[in-house]
């Protein structure tokens, strides 16, 4: 069975590569029947806070990257871990190392003043340390020393790294706690993941994890190293390029269904598909798919694949992400009027709007209420037409049947009568019915409304 994870280090909100992380991970395992585990890597005291845990599930839960189980707290591991590396000095495979921090930092010091390589090499590797004296000790794994270590990578092939260039890591520091690699390495092997997606700026970790991997004769994860995403302009994505935050998107008004596809496609491809459903993309996604060069972020391509995801949506669905959204960006929530309305205007709202702000633009004559005040735009509309037509024409809409052809029918044969091009009533129109020029079609907003409503507002723009 496929086991896949995402650790974040809960040190701020969720970040959109941690989010396109979580989410290729999400769907390796879903479009195989796997698990999907969230481990929260907070060893680091310092710097990991539980709201940083909290916005990061918030972020998750908004794309709807659930996953299996219980949240695992790295940091609960420490006991579990610190005996992995009394295991390995028990084999032989680990050693105590009695060397001070000020031994190994006046090593390195001399080093660097000499030229030489830095890497720390322990004099208690080869020491019998049976008779040492009772003192504080860490546990440094035996790392080998000539030959390659080589990575195999699903996505940058396999990557070889000279051993000479490893040094006999601490496992465990001398107050006992583990290291960050060590907790990795042994909280996977616990977690039964096998395949690892991450960022690629974990590639030389990989190196290191290997190596406990191959003394604890453990298997090793499959690993899929991924390029970090960039900005437009080809460098690494960072503020100036816009929100960084997955949540922020959620508060502009993006749809998550439109998110989590984009995302899907920044690195990944499957032929020439940009627009595809959760379905599909837990079907296609695959690691031969994952780009070896960073991916570009466009929010051009976002904002059309979201367009294209709302217009699928359901409609209630819509209205209660939403909903949702109006919270995340503390805009006043909707009454429960308007929410059975938005709900009810929605087959007409969802058409081309790519945004929420947007549709709800658009969704304005539901929204608002009698006396209608026009915007600008609109305003001009209504000037445009001569005196007296909207009182002619109520007596029409009252005698119609409230079903579209008749509606059709009816406006369609008083703009011939009049001598006018339908066009030119329709802005008028959309000014009376919603105060705006950029609305639905004047017959969906009337069918919404409904006759009296649609009256109504008529009468009150003809006095
Ligand atoms: N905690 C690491 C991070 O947030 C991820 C480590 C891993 O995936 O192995 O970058």
């Amino acid at each position: 069975q496929v086991v896949t994870r995402f650790a974040p280090s809960p040190t701020g909100f969720l970040h959109i590569g941690g989010a396109r992380t979580a989410l290729f991970n999400w769907l390796y395992a879903r479009g195989r029947g796997g698990k999907f585990l969230l481990r929260i890597e907070d060893t680091d005291r310092e710097r990991s806070t539980p709201e940083a845990t909290a916005a990061i599930l918030q972020g998750m839960e908004w794309l709807g990257l659930d996953h299996d189980g219980d949240v695992i707290s790295q940091f609960e591991g420490a006991e579990r871990h610190a005996e992995v590396a009394h295991q390995l000095l028990a084999e032989g495979k680990a050693y105590k190392c009695f060397s001070t921090q000020e031994e190994v930092s006046a090593f390195r010091e001399q080093a660097r003043a000499e030229g030489k390589s830095t890497l720390f090499r322990s004099p208690w590797r080869d020491a019998d340390a049976s008779s040492h004296p009772d003192a504080p000790f860490a546990i440094r794994i035996k790392a080998p020393q000539d030959g390659t270590t080589v990575i195999r990578d699903q996505v940058q092939g396999d990557v070889a790294i000279r051993n000479d260039q490893l040094d006999d890591m601490i496992l465990l520091r001398s107050d006992g706690t583990p290291v960050y690699m060590l907790a990795v390495v042994v909280d996977d092997h616990d977690m039964g993941v096998t395949h690892v997606i991450r960022g690629d700026d974990h590639l030389n970790n990989a190196a290191r994890q290997m190596m406990i991997y191959e003394a604890m004769g453990w298997d090793v994860p499959v690993w899929a190293h991924i390029p970090l995403i960039h900005g437009p302009d080809g460098k690494k994505l960072s503020k100036r390029h816009g929100a960084l935050g997955a949540q922020e998107y959620q508060a502009m008004g993006y749809p998550a269904a439109g998110m989590r596809n984009y995302l899907a496609r920044l690195g990944w491809s499957h032929g020439d598909d940009e627009f595809f459903t959760d379905a599909q993309a837990k079907e296609w996604f695959d690691l031969d798919g994952i780009g070896k060069s960073p991916a570009r972020f466009d929010l051009k391509k976002l904002e059309n694949l979201c367009g294209q995801h709302i217009a699928i949506s359901d409609d209630a669905a819509l209205r209660q992400e939403i909903e949702a959204y109006l919270a995340a960006a503390n805009l006043p929530n909707l009454t429960e009027t308007q929410s059975g309305d938005l709900e009810r205007a929605m087959y007409c709202l969802k058409d081309r709007a790519r945004m929420f702000p947007e549709l709800l633009e658009k969704a304005h004559f539901v929204l608002t209420s009698r006396p209608i005040d026009p915007d600008e735009k609109a305003a001009k509309a209504l000037a445009s037409v001569s005196d007296g037509i909207l009182s002619e024409l109520t007596p029409h809409v009252q005698n119609a049947s409230w079903t579209r052809n008749e509606l059709e029918q009816t406006l369609n044969s008083f703009a011939e009568a009049k001598e006018v091009k339908f066009g030119k009533l329709a802005g008028p129109l959309r000014a009376v019915l919603a105060g705006r020029a950029v609305t639905p079609s004047v017959f969906d907003m009337m069918l919404v409304l409904g006759k009296e409503e649609t009256l109504a507002r008529l009468s009150d723009a003809a006095t």
